[in-house]
């Protein structure tokens, strides 16, 4: 263990239950969970119940809506095990999403909304992400279209939000669920934006004013990925999240919480990646030597390693920063305090992780360019969160940069 990263006894007892769980349970059938869901749309309803029943999702919310009160380190702890368990990152992203974004409903939603929302997300009847992106680009979010007017005591939403994950999920699952959804309420830029709680089905019924598509994603299938079209779709006033015109700053925080959790599912498969290419490079014999015996394949294999455990160090340094804004309330820190950490590990583990399985690939040689290889159902997963998942990797760079250079400095 790293003496720079300091876990509690009570951390370390959290890692050992969450990797004998997912040992047993996610390690043998995650391959076969990938395979069955880019064959045909399937919702793994097994293993979110399973996720349920181990207290993993709304994990940071409170025990009265079936959540463990738990700290952003033990829900990085559980997302780092998760995704070595299944590298192609998609439980652990489940998961992520589902402690993230219920996390942010319970800070700002109304009881009587949230309540509900977040006990059937604990017992994996439901799922509950984030709608930002829309077609016209995802990154842009302060000039999204979709529109939210009211009407007495609803607000009657059109638009259409793209590559959002869980579609699938929230058609299918018993209870339901939805999204943090972003619509436009007031005028343009940041400041027109509210945040609402859109829940697209519930007690088994589909609402009305909603169509919805799957994508077939290039990985990471096990959790779908779709569009939804709101058509004067009808949510009552009290679904909306936070003050109306802040949903932009409610969504900002809620991206802080959830980019931390994809760095550590990136961590955790690459962790995986490299304990899969320790054990290859030393078996393999090209030659007459093993593969490891060559400093072009050792070295490599060490600059990696450092790679991975700088990217491990930054996603921790996020997450127990984040404890302290948001758990211990130290007045020390400020929220704003956050973007520059969590932008740095969002912006490295994606990066580090599809590094490494594009190397480990070249050590597997031609076997890994077989489309049933596990290390390419994990490059293929951790290519998401570089292409764009929970921001894409240039807006990580532009965070980074206009924090360590200061916003007059970079448009
Ligand atoms: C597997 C997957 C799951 C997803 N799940 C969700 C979800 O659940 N909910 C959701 O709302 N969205 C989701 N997304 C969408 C994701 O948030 C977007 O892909 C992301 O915000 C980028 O938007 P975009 O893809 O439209 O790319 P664009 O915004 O069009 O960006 C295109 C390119 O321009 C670059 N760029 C953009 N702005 C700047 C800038 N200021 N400076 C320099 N370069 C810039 C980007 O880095 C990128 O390289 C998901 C995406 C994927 C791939």
């Amino acid at each position: 263990m790293n003496p720079l990263i300091e876990f509690s006894q009570e951390e370390e007892l959290f890692r050992e239950s969450v990797q004998d769980f997912a040992s047993k349970n996610i390690s043998p059938v995650w391959e076969a969970m990938d395979q069955a869901s880019s064959e045909r749309a399937v919702v793994h309803k097994d293993m979110i119940s399973k996720l349920g029943q181990q207290g993993l999702l709304a994990l940071m919310c409170s025990p009265k809506h079936g959540g463990q009160g738990a700290t952003e380190t033990m829900a990085t702890i559980a997302i780092e095990e998760l995704a070595y368990a299944d590298p192609s990152v998609a439980t652990a992203v489940y998961t992520l999403l589902n402690i993230g974004w219920p996390f942010i409903l319970e800070m700002y939603a109304k009881e009587e909304v949230s309540g509900t929302i977040i006990e059937s997300v604990s017992r994996g009847e439901a799922f509950f992400g984030i709608a930002s992106t829309e077609s016209q680009g995802g990154s842009d979010i302060a000039n999204l279209k979709t529109r939210a007017y009211q009407e007495g005591n609803s607000f009657n939403i059109s638009g259409t939000k793209s590559f959002i994950s869980g579609v699938n999920e929230v058609f299918n699952l018993s209870w339901g669920g939805g999204w943090l959804l972003l619509a436009r309420t007031g005028g343009e830029g940041y400041k027109g934006i509210s945040a609402f709680a859109a829940i697209a089905r519930e007690n088994g019924k589909e609402k009305a004013g909603l169509t919805h598509s799957l994508f077939h994603g290039a990985g990471r299938h096990a959790l779908s990925t779709g569009s939804i079209t709101f058509d004067k779709f009808v949510l009552p006033k009290s679904n909306l999240v936070g003050q109306e015109g802040k949903g932009f700053y409610v969504a900002m925080e809620g991206f802080n919480c959830a980019r931390i959790l994809v760095a550590a599912a990136c961590v955790g498969a690459t962790r995986w990646l490299l304990e899969k290419a320790a054990e290859w490079i030393k078996e393999r014999e090209i030659g007459g030597k093993r593969l490891s015996s060559y400093q072009s394949v050792a070295f490599k294999f060490a600059e990696l390693a450092g790679k991975y455990e700088a990217a491990r160090m930054m996603v921790y340094r996020a997450a127990k920063l984040f404890d302290k804004i948001y758990i211990a309330k130290d007045a020390v820190f400020s929220k704003k305090e956050l973007n520059g950490p969590v932008a740095l590990a969002k912006m490295w583990g994606p990066q580090v992780g599809l590094e490494v399985a594009q190397e480990v690939m070249k050590w597997y040689g031609a076997a890994s360019f077989v489309s049933s290889h596990p290390v390419q159902r994990s490059m293929l997963g951790l290519l998401s969160y570089v292409v764009g998942a929970e921001g894409a990797q240039n807006v990580m760079q532009h965070i980074v940069a206009r924090e360590l250079l200061g916003g007059d400095y970079i448009r």
